[in-house]
């Protein structure tokens, strides 16, 4: 077992995480502020055993998830499912070492290029504890099924690139509850740079098909479908500023920096729009949904776009 945590979620001004009882037995683990690496999970507590949706980005962090499902269910956690692979999901996966791991045939492909840690010279200082990487072993293409005693869970890959190659969500239709992972973001500027801006909004269509009463987005507070029109206002904001800079040849950074970001300047880490933005030009460009871009030079772009310094992260 790892050291115990000397860290005092007072110390960092954030707050201790919040569960949420979304429905009988759903839980929803919010970790406040929802910014860089700092996500949402969920679990499912059955008679038998649990089901978890996505793990943390630290050992710290997903110790302290797996405190909060223990003090909910004595039973083990016997399932995992990961919404996508990015590590903020995925890091902590191998602390449940007992657990079947499950997630799209692309999320476990992605992990597998994903070594943790690979983002430290973006993140400097993120301290990730002793955690190996651990992909799903289970994987599904369109969907797969679970079933918590009379609880059914449907587990579907979002049909195209969105988020990242491989989103899946997790619905239940008898409470009306659906982890959207990292899809649908609440307070947090929408992330697109590893998927595509066009994917993210065809996703959104399908998500807002679910019809769910409540939603727990990837990251900040659990809500409800209205969020679901934020997100795809943002992204039509992101293809409206391209194809204007791109016409008037400013670069994805120049874009960034003459865009009026209006109703969504209040949402955390604003310098996504770089990110954003170049995958926005390469889909201008012609570039499928989920074709590989130069991933370090839009993040160099968003370090540039916050004046050169690293990105704010309270992991
Ligand atoms: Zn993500």
């Amino acid at each position: 077992m790892g050291a115990p945590s000397t860290h005092d979620h007072h110390a960092d001004g954030l707050g201790a995480p919040a569960v949420v009882e979304v429905a009988d037995g759903v839980f929803a683990y919010v970790q406040p502020d929802g910014s860089w690496w700092i996500n949402n999970t969920g679990f499912l507590v059955g008679r038998s055993g649990v089901v978890a949706v996505d793990t943390c980005s630290t050992e710290r962090r997903t110790r302290a998830l797996l405190d909060a499902i223990g003090l909910r269910s004595p039973q083990p956690i016997r399932t995992l499912v990961n919404t996508h692979h990015h590590g903020d999901h995925t890091n902590g996966n191998s602390l449940l070492p007992e657990a079947t791991i499950i997630g799209h045939a692309r999320c476990r492909d992605a992990m597998l290029r994903s070594p943790i840690g690979g983002a430290s010279a973006v993140f400097p200082g993120i301290e990730w504890g002793d955690v190996e990487l651990s992909p799903p072993f289970v994987t599904f293409e369109d969907r797969i099924d679970l079933h918590v005693d009379e609880l059914h869970a449907e587990v579907h890959h979002i049909g195209m690139p969105a988020h990242t190659v491989g989103d899946a969500v997790v619905w239940l239709p008898s409470a009306s509850v659906l982890f959207t992972g990292d899809l649908v973001f609440n307070g947090g500027t929408p992330f697109v740079l590893m998927g595509s801006v066009a994917g993210a909004l065809a996703a959104l269509d399908r998500v807002r098909r679910f019809g769910a009463q409540t939603i727990v987005p990837g990251h900040g507070g659990v809500c409800g479908p209205e969020q679901i029109e934020v997100v795809a206002g943002y992204l039509r904001f992101v293809q409206a500023t391209a194809e204007q800079a791109k016409a008037a040849g400013l670069s994805p950074l120049e874009a960034a920096r003459e865009a009026d970001l209006g109703e969504y300047a209040q949402l955390l880490d604003a310098e996504r729009l770089a990110g954003n933005l170049h995958r926005a030009y390469a889909e201008l460009d012609g570039a499928a949904p989920g074709d590989p871009i130069d991933v370090g030079a839009a993040f160099a772009d968003m370090i540039a776009y916050n004046g050169g310094r690293p990105l704010r992260c309270l992991a």
